[in-house]
């Protein structure tokens, strides 16, 4: 990894001296391609180029150094060779590689989508994915799957054809320019034109619930947050479980890669010629579905199950709106470890994970957090896991989608609580073992956060640390 970090850092300097202005134009490229493969192999072909509204980005911060995501692409102008943009991001077929019907060899085609600012002249496009090994204990490299050249100026390349903008986009809070703030963009999928009223008001509370939360509370006038009553056929969305079928505007849908809880949608081209229509950054996807559910892909989307009364201990809603944030914003991994799960060897052995918040390493002198530890906190930092673990074993075995769940569960989730509520780490930064779906020798930083368990608190130091460098990308 370090030689491509310190690549990553050469090209950056070689470039500073180009403006925004000398490369680009006021508007946004996207660039939609087939991402085809099974485990262990994959090709990229490109589908179509498009010129988009003003771009919202950030128009000084162009090189992303952050060195987050499963996939990462370059933009480099073909005359001079200067690179002038350069993005990290995660995709359902990275996710989708690590389950059970890709090891079986299934092949698959995701469509995927990349934006940057519309370039003035012909630029190569570089795709690179995270598979290569460097060396035990590091993270995995870069490798470049496909690369083509653009020419923006080739009408016959380029479609710049005006969407009619079916769907009414409405601001639910705007502190700024796009250029110089973090756009978030709300769409809903499965509501059907008479609960378009639900939407707002579920957009308004998504927003209200994401800053009530640190580090994003603190950040709020750095963001901005707009909605698209996207209206479809159906109220509810695709359970296949349950053989319900709805037929919305963005094509989610529960089960994704077999799991009850987890809600994507594949239908990439239609979700962002619909997004096309405002300026955004990241996308959340809210469902008109109470049954719990979510999903959050890095730099992707998020997206989330909306409920009209309290179930259970907390509005489980407002927890699964942070929590997939965390991911599709900050790059984050899942903390927990003991929940069901449809990933085989998400984290390879041996390989250090790219996510600012999960890590195999229990020294001191290796943890890529070490500057948020005290000196009197022992590495890895004792908690009492055999008891959480216990009573993990049990919730584990009650049936989310029974109708005593709630009652049964309130118990076990007070025990559990009561244990990540030690006040002798609380606040504090360790190595707790227990992280990124892995029981043992897997760690994560605090020993609660809203990346670990369902409860409703604030992102550990690290996590929040992490979101602040985003933050701090799109901002100026
Ligand atoms: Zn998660």
């Amino acid at each position: 990894m370090k030689n491509i970090a310190l690549l990553i850092f050469l090209c950056a300097s070689v470039s500073l001296g180009q403006t925004y202005e000398n490369n680009f134009t006021n508007t946004t490229m996207r660039i939609d391609y087939y991402h085809i493969g099974t485990k262990g192999q994959e090709q990229i072909t490109l589908d179509k180029v498009y010129e988009e509204g003003a771009w919202p980005g950030s128009k000084v911060n162009l090189l992303d150094t952050l060195n987050l995501g499963d996939s990462f692409f370059k933009v480099t102008d073909l005359q001079t060779n200067n690179l002038i943009y350069s993005r990290g991001y995660s995709t359902l077929f990275g996710e989708w590689q690590t389950t059970d019907e890709a090891m079986n060899g299934v092949w698959k085609t995701c469509q995927e989508t990349v934006r940057f600012p519309f370039p003035k002249k012909k630029v190569v496009v570089n795709f690179y994915r995270r598979d290569k090994f460097v060396a035990a204990g590091e993270m995995m490299a870069f490798r470049e799957v496909f690369s083509t050249v653009i020419d923006p100026n080739n009408p016959t390349v380029v479609n710049h054809e005006k969407h009619q903008n079916a769907f009414p986009v409405f601001d639910v809070m705007i502190n700024g320019s796009p250029d110089k703030k973090v756009d978030i963009l709300i769409l809903g999928d499965g509501y059907a034109k008479g609960d378009m009223e639900k939407f707002r008001k579920d957009a308004k509370h998504f927003s209200e619930t994401l800053f009530s939360y640190q580090p994003f509370k603190k950040h709020k006038n750095d963001f901005n947050v707009r909605a698209i009553e996207v209206i479809s056929a159906e109220s509810g969305i695709d359970i296949p479980d349950k053989n319900v079928w709805k037929n919305t505007a963005l094509g989610t849908m529960y089960n994704t890669f077999g799991s009850a809880r987890y809600v994507l949608t594949e239908e990439n081209r239609t979700l962002r010629d619909i997004a096309g229509a405002a300026p955004y950054d990241f996308i959340t996807i809210l469902v008109n579905d109470n049954r719990y559910g979510g999903g959050g892909i890095f730099n992707l989307y998020t997206t989330s199950f909306t409920q009209t009364a309290k179930v259970g201990q907390e509005w489980e809603m407002d927890y699964v709106y942070v929590h997939e944030f965390g991911h599709c914003f900050g790059g984050l991994g899942d903390e927990y470890y003991s929940s069901q799960i449809s990933y085989v060897d998400f984290y390879p052995k041996g390989v250090e994970p790219w996510e600012p918040n999960v890590t195999r390493t229990n020294t001191k002198e290796t943890l890529k957090w070490r500057t948020f530890v005290s000196d009197d906190t022992p590495i890895p930092t004792p908690w009492r896991k055999t008891e959480y673990d216990s009573i993990e074993a049990l919730r584990g075995k009650l049936d989310r989608l029974a109708a005593d769940y709630y009652d049964k569960r309130e118990d076990l989730l007070k025990s559990s609580k009561e244990i990540l509520k030690d006040p002798k780490w609380i606040g504090k930064v360790g190595a707790f073992e227990g992280s990124g779906y892995t029981s043992k020798e897997m760690y994560r930083p605090a020993i609660d956060c809203k990346m670990f368990a369902l409860n409703p608190i604030d992102f550990d130091p690290v996590c929040a640390a992490a979101i602040e460098k985003m933050i701090a990308m799109y901002v100026r």
